[in-house]
C-alpha cells in the first residue's frame, strides 16, 4: 500500500500546531500544539485520537521551532505513529501569504521558499513564521515532499475590479498594493460543504460564506470560486473582529499620527490587538460579551451590536455582489457556536429571503445543518470548518499526482 498519511504543520512565530491525518477514510490520528516556543514556560499538548488515549501535557523551555517540531516528532512516536514511519506521505504547511503567485497547493523547493521570503514585506508577522516552519521540517525529512497551502489561494479568482484598492496603479503596483484575502482554505472548504449540505454541486451554487473566529471574514463564491472577500492587504480589513477594528475611514491613521502623536508601529499594534470587540468592550470572547448582555451590560451590547451591523452590511453588499444568492453559511468559533450572533446578523433581512428558524438555529453540535425555516428561498446554514483537513486533503492530491 502507498503511503497515505498527513501531517499538517501550522507554524506561528511562537506556537506550532499540528495534526496528523490518515487520508484513507479521512481519519485524525493525532492533534497537539506547542505554545510560547522561547518562553521558560513552553507548553507541549498532544491527544492522541487514534488510540483514544488522554491528552498529555508538560510544560518547559522549548527553545526554538527545531526543538518544537523535535517534541511534536517524539510525542508521536510515543504512540507508534514517528516522522520516520514509511506510511506518512507528506508534509502539509498553512502559509499565511502566496500573493498573487500561488493560486494553487504547490510542492516547496527552493524557489518556492525564496518566493515565500520575497513576501514577508506584505506578510511581516506570518510568512518569517511559516518560513521557519517549513525548513525546520525539510531538515527532520529532507526525503519527504512538503506542500505549501496558502491562505490566500482561494481569493486569487477574485476579478480585478474586486482585488484592486482606488489609488494610484503604479503606487500600488511598486508595493504590491492589492487586496489578498485570508482564511481562503476555510471559505474553500466551506462554501464545496455548503453546496453538498444542499445536494448540488459547487458550480451550480452562489455562497456568501461568514468566517466569525477571533479573526474574522465573509466572502462571495460563485459557482465555487471566489470573487470577493472582506479581508484585504493584510486581514485588518472587512469585518469587526475580536482585536481588529476591521473597515476604517484610512484618514483616522493620520489623524492619529497627526493630533494624537502616535507612531505607526503603535497604531499598528492598536487597530490589530486593541481594537475590535476587545477595543470596544475590553472582551473577544463572545460568550463572555452574551454573558454581560444578559446581565444589562451596556458596553457590551454596543459592541455587540456595532459587530452586527459591520457584518449585515457585508451581507448585503455580497448578495449585490452575487445577485442571486443560494445559501449563507456561518462557520469558525462564533459562527458555529453563538446563535444569536446568526439570529441577529439575518434579522430584518426576509426581503432578500433570509431568516433564520428560531429552534433550528438553538440546536447545538453537529456537523452541517440547515438553521432557515422549511422551504426557504436562501438556506441559511452552520457548516463547521475543518483548515487542517482541508490542508491534508489538498496536500495527498498534489503529492499523489506527483507519484
Ligand atoms: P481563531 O480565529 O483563533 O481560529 P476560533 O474560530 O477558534 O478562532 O474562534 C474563537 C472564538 O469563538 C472565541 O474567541 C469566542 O469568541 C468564540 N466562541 C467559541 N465558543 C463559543 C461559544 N460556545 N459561544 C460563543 N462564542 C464562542
Amino acid at each position: 500500500m502507498s503511503p497515505s498519511r498527513v501531517l499538517v504543520l501550522n507554524s506561528g512565530s511562537s506556537s506550532v500546531k499540528y495534526q496528523l491525518l490518515e487520508m484513507n477514510g479521512s481519519k485524525r490520528l493525532a492533534t497537539g500544539l506547542v505554545e510560547r516556543i522561547g518562553e521558560r514556560t513552553s507548553l507541549v499538548r498532544h491527544t492522541p485520537l487514534a488510540s483514544g488515549g488522554e491528552t498529555r501535557e508538560r510544560t518547559g523551555q522549548v527553545a526554538d521551532h527545531d526543538a518544537a517540531l523535535k517534541a511534536m516528532a517524539e510525542e508521536l512516536a510515543a504512540d507508534g505513529l514517528g516522522l520516520d514511519s514509511p506510511e506518512l506521505a507528506a508534509i502539509g504547511h498553512r502559509v499565511v501569504h502566496g500573493g498573487k503567485r500561488f493560486t494553487d497547493p504547490t510542492v516547496i523547493d527552493e524557489q518556492v521558499l525564496a518566493e515565500i521570503e520575497r513576501l514577508i514585506p506584505v506578510a511581516p508577522l506570518h510568512n518569517p513564521a511559516n518560513l521557519t516552519g517549513i525548513r525546520t521540517a525539510m531538515a527532520l525529512r529532507p526525503d519527504l515532499p512538503q506542500v505549501a497551502v496558502f491562505d490566500t489561494a482561494f481569493h486569487t479568482t477574485m476579478p480585478e475590479s474586486a482585488a484592486r484598492y482606488a489609488i494610484d496603479v503604479r503606487t500600488a503596483d511598486a508595493h504590491r498594493i492589492r487586496r489578498y484575502g485570508f482564511h481562503g482554505t476555510s471559505h474553500a472548504y466551506v462554501s464545496r460543504a455548503t453546496a453538498r449540505l444542499l445536494g448540488r454541486a459547487p458550480e451550480e451554487v452562489n455562497v456568501i460564506v461568514l468566517h466569525l473566529g477571533n479573526g474574522a471574514s465573509a466572502s462571495a463564491v460563485r459557482g465555487g470560486r471566489c470573487v470577493d472577500t472582506s479581508m484585504g492587504l493584510t486581514p485588518l480589513e472587512g469585518l469587526v473582529m475580536g482585536t481588529r477594528s476591521g473597515d476604517l475611514d484610512p484618514a483616522v491613521i493620520f489623524h492619529l499620527m497627526r493630533v494624537g502623536g502616535m507612531s505607526a508601529d503603535e497604531i499598528d499594534t492598536l487597530l490589530n490587538k486593541k481594537s475590535g470587540l476587545v477595543g470596544l468592550c475590553g472582551d473577544n470572547d463572545m460568550r463572555e460579551i452574551r454573558r454581560r448582555i444578559d446581565e444589562g451590560d451596556r458596553e457590551a451590547e454596543l459592541a455587540f451590536d456595532i459587530y452586527i451591523h459591520r457584518l449585515k452590511k457585508y451581507i448585503g453588499a455580497y448578495y449585490a455582489v452575487l445577485g442571486r444568492v443560494d445559501a449563507v453559511a456561518f462557520t469558525a468559533g462564533v459562527g458555529e457556536n453563538a446563535a444569536p450572533v446568526r439570529a441577529a446578523a439575518v434579522a430584518g433581512l426576509e426581503g432578500l429571503g433570509l431568516a433564520v428558524d428560531e429552534g433550528r438555529n438553538a440546536v447545538r453540535g453537529g456537523g452541517p445543518r440547515l438553521i432557515s425555516p422549511e422551504g426557504a428561498r436562501v438556506a441559511v446554514a452552520v457548516v463547521p470548518t475543518d483548515e487542517e483537513m482541508e490542508i491534508a486533503q489538498q496536500t495527498y492530491a498534489l503529492v499523489g499526482k506527483n507519484n
